[in-house]
C-alpha cells in the first residue's frame, strides 16, 4: 500500500473551514482548520460523535459546500472556494459520495434506471442506449439485475436501497468517494454485504475512500487509517 509520504496524495485538505451563519449573531463552526492528506488508494476512516463535522468535512472536500477558509488540493489541483456549475461538470466525475440514509437520499419518483443513470445524463454526452447499458451493468455489479431498472426505490430493502446508491455514484467512474454512514442505517449482517461490496469495488477500480463512521467497529477493518473529528477539528489520526 502507498503511504502519504511516498506518493503525491490524491486529494489532501490544508486548514480547512467551514462556518455556517445561522442568525445576524450567530455562527457555527462545523469545521475549523482540518489538515489530511488521502493517498492513491487508500481508505480512511472518519470517526467522532455526532455532531462534530464529518458530513461537513466530506462535502465541504468534495466541493457540495462552499469552503469558509483553507483549502482543498485534489490530483495537484487546488479546487475552487465555490464551485460554479462548470466545476460541478468537471469535477462529479472525479469525486462522488455515497450518502447514509438510504430512505431520504434516493427521489421516490424516479425509477431506479433514472436515479443511476442521472449523473452521466447531466454530465456526459453518453446516448441514452449507452447509459441504459451502463446502468444495467452497474446494477449487476453491485449485486442487483437488469431488470430492476424500472422500479421504484420504494420497492427495495435498506441494503438494496444502499446498493443502488453506490450505482449511482460510481457508474460516474470516479476516483475518490467519501461513503457518509453509508452502513449506519442498516442491521449489522447487512452491514457486513455492503462493506464487502464497497471492498470489492474499491479493489477493482483503484478507488480511493474517506469512510465516515459513527462507530468504526464495521468499519476498521476496511481502513488503512482512521482519524477522529472532535468539534470541527481532527484530534487523533491513526493507522
Ligand atoms: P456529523 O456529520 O459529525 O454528525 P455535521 O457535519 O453534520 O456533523 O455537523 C457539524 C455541525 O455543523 C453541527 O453543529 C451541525 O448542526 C452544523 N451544520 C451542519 N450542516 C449545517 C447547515 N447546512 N447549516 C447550519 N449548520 C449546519
Ligand atoms: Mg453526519
Amino acid at each position: 500500500m502507498n503511504t502519504a509520504e511516498e506518493t503525491q496524495p490524491l486529494i489532501e485538505s490544508k486548514g480547512l473551514t467551514k462556518h455556517f451563519q445561522l442568525g445576524r449573531n450567530q455562527i457555527v463552526h462545523a469545521l475549523d482548520g482540518v489538515s489530511l492528506s488521502i493517498a492513491p488508494r487508500e481508505i480512511v476512516g472518519l470517526v467522532g460523535e455526532s455532531g462534530s463535522g464529518k458530513s461537513t468535512y466530506g462535502k465541504t472536500l468534495i466541493g457540495l459546500h462552499d469552503k469558509t477558509a483553507g483549502q482543498v488540493i485534489f490530483d495537484g489541483e487546488t479546487l475552487p472556494q465555490k464551485y460554479h456549475p462548470r466545476d460541478f461538470q468537471r469535477h462529479a466525475k472525479r469525486m462522488q459520495m455515497i450518502f447514509q440514509d438510504p430512505y431520504s437520499s434516493l427521489n421516490p419518483r424516479m425509477t431506479v434506471g433514472e436515479i443511476i443513470g442521472e449523473g452521466l445524463r447531466l454530465h456526459s454526452s453518453d446516448s441514452s442506449a449507452k447509459i441504459r447499458d451502463r446502468v444495467g451493468d452497474w446494477l449487476e455489479r453491485v449485486g442487483l439485475n437488469g431488470d430492476h431498472m424500472a422500479r421504484y426505490p420504494h420497492e427495495f430493502s435498506g441494503g438494496q436501497r444502499q446498493r443502488i446508491g453506490i450505482a449511482r455514484a460510481l457508474i460516474m467512474n470516479p476516483l475518490f468517494v467519501v461513503a457518509d454512514e453509508a452502513v449506519s442505517a442498516l442491521d449489522v449482517s447487512v452491514q457486513a454485504q455492503v462493506i464487502n461490496l464497497l471492498s470489492d469495488l474499491q479493489v477493482e477500480f483503484g478507488l480511493t475512500y474517506l469512510f465516515i463512521a459513527h462507530d468504526l467497529s464495521v468499519v476498521r477493518h476496511i481502513c488503512d487509517r482512521v482519524a477522529v473529528m472532535y468539534a470541527g477539528r481532527i484530534v487523533e489520526l491513526a493507522p
